[in-house]
């Protein structure tokens, strides 16, 4: 069979189930990316998450022997919230990125590179292959960058040119040896928005990224949020975007090809109160099916603490109170108790003390010192 009329066959394919944008590849060694990825070990930018050996991340035949070539395929997804609710005073809300509007992305790309596995198993005798989306071994953004969907930018995210970096990303090892593409060139240039725009300082030069100052990666752990990244947060729960939304190739990209990829506003920037004392049940029910949500109930609801604090919003005090008192969880208790002292009226400083004197968790102890070390900076 003629690779290049299946190629063809399959990129027309492509077109007709959804696919916005597809690449191929060779299975070399990604050998830019596996100095990159030593080099962050050693730095200790990682952020925790990745799978699998650097070997296994960077040479494609060690997940699949007779590997030949590898599919990357792009979804782009919406970057403005139709008719988005306003956060007012009266009722607060905290937001998700864009990357956890609408169904989790991870189940819709699976379902796309499954067709394709079907298609190409229709046309090939012999046909294998192994997908993944995002939490796979290979890095996705390495493999669109050389399969031509897109330029790595500085804010190290792939930047297409029809729909900037708004978009999703997969990709399917095959052992059908179709023509790799040519990548796209680095459309950056002298431009540093994003490394400007960054609150924490997370972008290194070169494109690298330190995770670990990270406030997408951030708004994901389950611990106490280290306090210099508190205030930086703003009323986000989930991901952190800033650096998208200031490059310049993202301007007037904003495409709603995917009715699955539409956000909820009531999901996608929910009320923030209401998260506090949500069950499990309830939340899973309302926030199961985003990808934000993968991390569970924990961290948001540690978020919605921070966005009430950074809104000072003196409605939550109760519900800040009764967690600080009673919830079983001490990132909880203790991020109610900061963020009390935040919002810094007499009677939140007054519980503070009281719940102090029955607390016996030495983290949370000492979150309800800084609480009230805002009396200090306030008087
Ligand atoms: Fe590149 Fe500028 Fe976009 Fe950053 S903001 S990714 S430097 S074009």
């Amino acid at each position: 069979m003629a690779y290049e009329q299946l190629k063809q066959e399959l990129i027309t394919y492509s077109k007709k189930i959804g696919i916005d944008k597809i690449g191929f590849t060779s299975v070399d060694e990604f050998s830019e990316l596996k100095s990159r990825l030593k080099q962050q070990q050693e730095l200790g930018y990682q952020s925790g998450f990745e799978k699998g050996s650097i070997d296994e991340r960077t040479e494609p035949v060690r997940l699949m022997p007779q590997a030949q070539s590898i599919i990357a395929i792009a979804l782009a997804y919406p970057s403005k919230m139709k008719k988005p609710p306003k956060s007012t005073k009266e009722e607060r809300r905290g937001v998700f990125a864009r990357v956890s509007w609408g169904q989790d992305y991870h189940h819709v790309l699976r379902a796309k590179l499954e067709q394709i596995g079907e298609f190409l198993e229709k046309k090939m005798d012999g046909f294998e292959y192994k997908s993944m989306v995002d939490t796979g071994e290979l890095s996705d953004r390495a493999v669109a960058e050389r399969a031509g969907i897109g330029f790595s930018g500085k804010n190290c995210a792939i930047i297409t040119p029809e729909f900037g970096s708004y978009v999703y990303l997969g990709e399917m090892i095959t052992n059908i040896p179709f023509t790799p593409d040519e990548p796209i060139d680095d459309g950056c240039g002298t431009c540093t928005k994003c490394i400007d725009a960054c609150p924490t300082g997370a972008l290194v030069q070169g494109g690298q990224l330190n995770a670990q100052k990270c406030l997408a990666f951030l708004t994901q752990t389950k611990d106490f949020l280290p306090d210099e990244y508190r205030g930086k947060l703003g009323n986000t729960l989930y991901g952190f975007d800033n650096c998208q939304v200031v490059c310049p190739k993202n301007k007037g990209k904003d495409y709603h090809f995917h009715p699955e990829m539409e956000p909820d506003p009531e999901i996608a920037k929910p009320k923030l109160i209401p998260l506090l004392s949500m069950s499990n049940r309830e939340f899973k029910e309302k926030f199961g099916n985003v990808s934000g949500s993968w991390r569970g109930k924990k961290p948001i609801q540690r978020n919605a603490i921070l966005a009430l604090a950074h809104y000072k919003d003196e409605k939550a005090i109760p519900e800040l109170i009764r967690l600080m008192q009673q919830d079983p969880r001490p990132v909880i208790r203790g991020t109610a108790a900061w963020a009390l002292g935040k919002i810094g009226t007499a009677t939140a400083f007054e519980a503070i003390k009281t719940a102090k004197q029955k607390e016996k968790d030495e983290a949370v102890l000492e979150e309800m010192d800084k609480g009230l070390d805002f009396s200090l900076i306030n008087s």
